[in-house]
């Protein structure tokens, strides 16, 4: 059965298209996202009526070029599944309506998804069936979760969350007060392979013994950064770029794993999936490999492309939730901004 999957949730306009096998197996066969992100970089952060407006111009071209890559066209597709939350409220919108004029047209049944697990349904793509239960470590610009997933269709409990700003957001913010440009992952990852991660001994939020084990905080680390750069600058030094990114970058990274892997020791999960924008990250990559290894833990990381937002990931789940047997969501559902990680289909 071949599944279409719409993302609208931030500034991607992601169309996948994937495969599902009898055995349960699900393949891409395309994957186009079209980004605003340059339209919004000069503001340093996502404007929301801008990406809504960029939705609507990109959704039918890049449909239109998905089902070029994969050969198929609209009459192939089985089942829609659309991201309905969480993410903003009118970029959601857009997608829904899109999903729902298809599903109306070719009379398919429509699911309404939540993005956070296509984050981590999306690493099947890669490695093939997930584990059940494994442990998810969601990090992307707007989250920063703990997760225990016992069925990506239909299980996923929140074992903590960043009490503050996600980690992506803590990379953008740092970004900025570097001089870097926006989104500020990628350049810091690059400036910091140059830098000295002991450099600066940054704070590790959440670490002490009094703090919710699984929670995250970054917003401590990111003034420690601000207050830092400000110093250097009153003393009239120039700034370590490289050292401070590679010292931030560092207390991100320590923080994520060392939390990730004692979740999976003290619950006996063998399983460690990393997602979502941050696990691009090559630090992050490297140490929650090292940590893993130590502790006996398999760890998956999607490659970076699947990492960020797009359409197959959104496919991929409604892939397994149409293998898990859940009701179609009708062609009344409506975008939901906060849909909680635990509703996985509206
Ligand atoms: P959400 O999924 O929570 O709604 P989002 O979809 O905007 O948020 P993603 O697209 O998954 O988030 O991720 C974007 C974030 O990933 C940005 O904050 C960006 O700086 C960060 N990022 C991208 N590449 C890297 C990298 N190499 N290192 C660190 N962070 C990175
Ligand atoms: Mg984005
Ligand atoms: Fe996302």
């Amino acid at each position: 059965r071949i599944v279409l999957g719409i993302e609208s949730s931030c500034d991607e306009t992601g169309v996948g298209l994937v495969r599902l096998a009898d055995d349960g197996t699900v393949e891409l066969l395309a994957d186009e996202v079209a980004s605003s992100v340059e339209q919004h970089a000069r503001f340093g952060g996502v404007v929301p009526e801008v990406a809504s407006r960029a939705h609507l111009e990109a959704m039918v071209p890049t449909a239109e070029r998905a089902f070029a890559k994969a050969g198929l066209t609209l009459s192939d597709v089985d089942a829609i599944a659309v991201t309905a939350g969480p993410g903003l409220a009118g970029a959601l919108l857009v997608g829904v309506a899109a999903a729902k004029a298809y599903a109306a047209a070719l009379d398919v049944p429509l699911y309404g998804v939540n993005h956070l697990a296509g984050h981590i349904a999306v690493d099947t793509l890669q490695h093939g069936p997930l584990p059940k239960p494994c442990l998810a470590l969601l990090v992307s610009g707007g989250h920063s979760q703990l997760l225990r997933v016992d069925d990506v269709a239909s299980g996923i409990v929140e074992l903590g969350s960043t009490v503050d700003d996600a980690a992506g957001e803590a990379y953008d913010k740092v970004a900025r007060l570097l001089g870097l440009p926006y989104p500020g992952g990628p350049p810091i990852d690059k400036a910091a392979a140059d830098g000295n991660p002991e450099a600066i001994a940054f704070p590790r939020g959440m670490t002490g013994p009094r703090d919710a084990k699984f929670d995250f905080s970054f917003s401590g680390l990111k003034t420690a950064v601000a207050r830092w750069v400000e110093g250097a600058r009153r003393r009239g030094e120039e700034i370590p770029v490289a050292d401070v990114a590679a010292s931030f970058q560092e207390a991100v990274a320590d923080v994520l794993t060392a939390k990730a892997v004692r979740a999976a020791t003290e619950s006996g999960i063998g399983t460690l999936v990393i997602s979502g924008g941050v696990a691009a990250n090559s630090r992050l990559s490297a140490l929650a490999a090292q940590r893993c290894a130590e502790a006996g833990i398999e760890l998956r990381v999607p490659r970076p492309r699947l990492c960020t937002d797009n359409g197959a990931m959104i496919a991929a789940l409604g892939a397994h939730v149409v293998a898990a047997g859940r009701k179609p969501s009708g062609l009344d559902i409506s975008a939901n901004p906060a849909l909680p990680v635990d509703t996985i289909v509206v």
